[in-house]
């Protein structure tokens, strides 16, 4: 087998990757190692910013996206028991982000990729990517039980933080950087309609809580919990209370509803980056490259930012010869990612209290969030970088 384009993996970033190559006339095969329905239900990210409304539109997979997708246009923040409301539009001049489960742009990816092509193979696991010096790399993978070959120009991995991709970088060569955070997310799924038309982030002393959506009919919460917690061990009840205990207001004056909670997870908190994004014919995209903590929604964006800057690369190269982009593929797409990280690290380290901090840490905490609810800057940089800085 021999394509122009190997991608490793079926998540976001590999299938939007193989929708802009397919239409940029560059020929490509996708190999996921799960099978469709697997990948299909992974529940991940919600929040897309919009710049990645705008490529899942112009790569034709936004008409459902644009039916059933929540526009939002701010963002509340709840901390010392006082509510603030962030105004996207009026902040950033008409910017806001989109409601739209990670799921069902996956499942509007695979859609369309299953009636127009390229190829893509679930159940296909990529065993080793080798030869990324040389002018023709391959990818070893594992389909129907059959160990194959595939040989490529390039290959992409766009194969998630455990994915084998990165591993194609000599260790002399990539560097990694990474922060774990000493608190996780217990995230719940419940079919309650939203107790507000807006995301809620809490502070508060007994930890952090976030109030999300996924339709107008099923809320998504999280809690702050310990690392190693187990999402079982906590009754639908004892979540609920602790759900209204941190978003709880001086005064009251809103109400948190309640409803049957049919999924509960727990996500650690990672911040982590692998440098250089390139090594000789081995690109990385998305979360094989780069982990960013939930609390700023970038990590679906930032997957989707750099494959936008990757086929563009290739469209590039496929009607010049040249490998220009291609060469600066690495640098350009760091500079946003580390943009993103330094956001999602402010947003986590500011709206979590750490398990060690004093209460002096937490007095900072709140002078930081009421300079935001106070200063036209800091709210303007805050929205900005939520609903997404330019890309490439
Ligand atoms: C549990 C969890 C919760 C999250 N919640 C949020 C959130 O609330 N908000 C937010 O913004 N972001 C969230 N994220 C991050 C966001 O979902 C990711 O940034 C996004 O999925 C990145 O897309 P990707 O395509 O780069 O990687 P992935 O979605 O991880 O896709 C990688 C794909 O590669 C496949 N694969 C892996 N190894 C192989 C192999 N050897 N061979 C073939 N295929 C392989 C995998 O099966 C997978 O389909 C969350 C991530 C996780 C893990």
């Amino acid at each position: 087998m021999r394509t122009t384009v190997g991608i490793v993996g079926g998540g976001p970033a590999g299938l939007l990757l193989a929708r802009l190559l397919h239409q940029a006339g560059v020929d490509c095969v996708v190999l996921e190692s799960r099978d469709r329905a697997y990948v299909e239900q992974r529940q991940r990210a919600g929040i897309l910013e919009q710049g990645t409304v705008d490529v899942l539109r112009s790569c034709g997979a936004g008409e459902r996206m644009d039916r059933e997708g929540l526009v939002h246009d701010g963002i509340e923040l709840h901390f010392d028991g006082r509510r603030h409301r962030v105004d996207f539009p009026a902040l950033t001049g008409g910017r806001s982000v989109m409601v739209y489960a990670q799921t069902e742009v996956v499942k509007d990816l695979i859609a369309l990729q299953s009636v127009e092509g390229p190829p893509l193979l679930f159940e296909a696991r990529v065993d080793a990517v080798e030869g990324a010096d040389t002018d023709s790399p391959v990818i070893r993978f594992t389909h129907s039980g059959r160990e194959q070959t595939l040989h490529c120009d390039y290959v992409v991995g766009c194969d998630g933080f455990h994915g084998v991709a990165r591993h194609a970088i000599p260790e002399g060569v990539r560097r990694t950087f990474e922060r774990v955070y000493p608190y996780s997310w217990l995230g719940i799924l419940a079919d309650v309609a939203p107790s507000n038309d807006e995301l809620i982030y809490a502070h508060s002393e007994r930890g952090f809580a976030l109030l999300s959506m996924r339709s107008p009919t099923v809320s998504r919460l999280y809690l702050q919990v310990g690392n190693d917690t187990d999402p079982h061990a906590w009754s639908d009840e004892r979540i609920w209370d602790e759900l209204d205990a941190r978003f709880a207001l001086k005064g009251g004056g809103w109400k948190l509803e309640r409803g049957p909670i049919t999924s509960k997870s727990v996500t650690p908190m990672r911040s982590f980056v692998a440098e250089p994004m390139r090594y000789g014919r081995v690109l990385l995209a998305g979360d094989a490259a780069h982990i960013v903590p939930p609390t700023g929604a970038k990590g679906l964006n930032l997957a989707v930012a750099d494959v936008v800057v990757l086929a563009r690369a290739f469209a590039h190269l496929h009607t010049t010869g040249s490998t220009e982009l291609l060469d600066a593929y690495s640098d350009t797409c760091l500079r946003r990612v580390w943009r993103a990280e330094h956001f999602s690290y402010f947003m986590t380290t500011t709206l979590h209290p750490d398990p060690a901090q004093s209460p002096f840490d937490t007095r900072l905490q709140i002078a930081q969030l009421d300079r935001i609810a106070s200063s036209r800057a800091a709210a303007t940089e805050l929205a900005e970088n939520y609903t997404g800085l330019p890309i490439g």
